[in-house]
């Protein structure tokens, strides 16, 4: 079995970032991906627009042409099977990585669903878009409750409560809205929350007019076959459902990096414990990058300011290394 001097956990954008930052200081290195090349990209809402503009989702310094200043997810799963092209990268792709153990200094191996690797560092960059944060009401496991939206056709002419205020909520309660589906929202604060600047009029004038009814203050109580039950300010409603889109978001998988034994700094926010100048955790030699670094706080990193990881890691294991270097 064949050492190599990085094992890259997950190919989203910072994996990737991670691959051709090893690639370019001439280390050996393999990604490992359990889904499709940017499985998560993969996953986004079809006709989801990013936040960020395109040049701001670069990495490796390959430019990223797209059609308005903001991509979407199409424009964006292209470039990044073409920064893989461009670069050669190495990846596996459906293949999940099962257990990192590490067996002594510079000494890690990996197991997934394939097989065993041997590496000498491992940088686990796995994202977060695997595991709904769950709301735990009566009725959540109906096969109509979905934690991932993807397009509003199908909602057409149909009684559909969103659940959240955040962009993918507010985004699958306009679209659905527009394709003629009777949409309900229910909210836990008082307003609308961060969303991109360019929806949130047309969201707050929708609410106003009627058109998208929104309870705010409230909280979803109950789930059933034919009907939701809502806690609002003015009691406890029952309003005909067909679906529930709970948009209530994601968190990175605690249980695999605490397998890894990545330490965490609390147990409310699950923010594992790494060194933010080279993103080494307390076990030496394992890395996190990327989105994964957040704990529950999700919102804290994304592509644009986590792809400077990629280069902060490489950095750290050339110098610890000696290894020399291809550029
Ligand atoms: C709807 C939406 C819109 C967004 N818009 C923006 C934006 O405009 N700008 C921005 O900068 N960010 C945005 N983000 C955030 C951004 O998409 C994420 O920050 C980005 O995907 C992070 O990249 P990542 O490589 O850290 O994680 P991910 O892209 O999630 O990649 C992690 C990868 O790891 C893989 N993986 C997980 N576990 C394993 C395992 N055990 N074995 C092997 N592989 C594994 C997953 O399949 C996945 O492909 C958005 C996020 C969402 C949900």
């Amino acid at each position: 079995m064949s050492k190599y001097d990085v094992l890259i956990i997950g190919g989203g954008p910072i994996g990737l970032a991670c691959g051709i930052a090893a690639k370019k200081a001439g280390l050996s290195y393999i990604i490992i991906e359990k889904g499709a090349l940017v499985n998560s990209l993969y996953n986004y809402p079809l006709f989801m627009t990013f936040f960020s503009t395109s040049e701001r989702l670069e990495i490796g310094g390959v430019p990223f042409m797209s059609m308005a200043p903001k991509p979407g997810r199409q424009e964006a799963i292209e470039y990044y099977r073409r920064v893989k092209q461009f670069y050669g990268l190495q990846i596996n792709l459906f293949e999940k990585v099962e257990s990192v153990k590490k067996e002594g200094e510079q000494h890690f191996i990996v197991t997934t669903s394939r097989g065993q690797y041997e590496a000498k560092n491992v940088i686990v960059s796995t994202g977060f878009y695997d595991i709904p944060v769950m709301m735990n009401v009566p009725g959540e496991d109906l096969p109509k409750v979905k934690h991932y939206y993807k397009e509003p056709h199908f909602y057409a002419f149909q009684n559909v409560l969103v659940v959240g205020a955040n962009n993918s909520a507010v985004d699958a309660a306009l679209e659905t809205w527009r394709r003629g589906a009777n949409v309900t929202m229910v909210i836990r604060g008082s307003e609308i929350g961060r969303v991109k600047y360019w929806i949130k009029p047309d969201i707050e004038n929708r609410i106003k007019e009627g058109s998208i009814k929104a309870y705010f203050n409230s909280s979803l109580k109950e789930i059933t076959e034919k009907e939701v039950m809502i806690e609002t300010p003015g009691g406890l409603i029952t309003i005909p459902n067909d679906w529930v889109l709970a948009m209530t978001g994601y968190h990175p998988n605690f249980k695999m990096l605490e397998s890894f034994g990545i330490e965490t700094a609390d147990n409310v926010k699950h923010c594992p414990v790494y060194h933010p100048d080279t993103m080494e955790t307390n076990v030496p030699g394992l890395y996190l990058a990327g989105v994964v670094c957040g704990g529950m706080d999700t919102h804290i990193w994304f592509i644009e300011n986590s792809r400077v990881h990629a280069d902060k890691i490489v950095a750290d294991i050339v110098a610890k290394h000696h290894y020399a270097t291809a550029e």
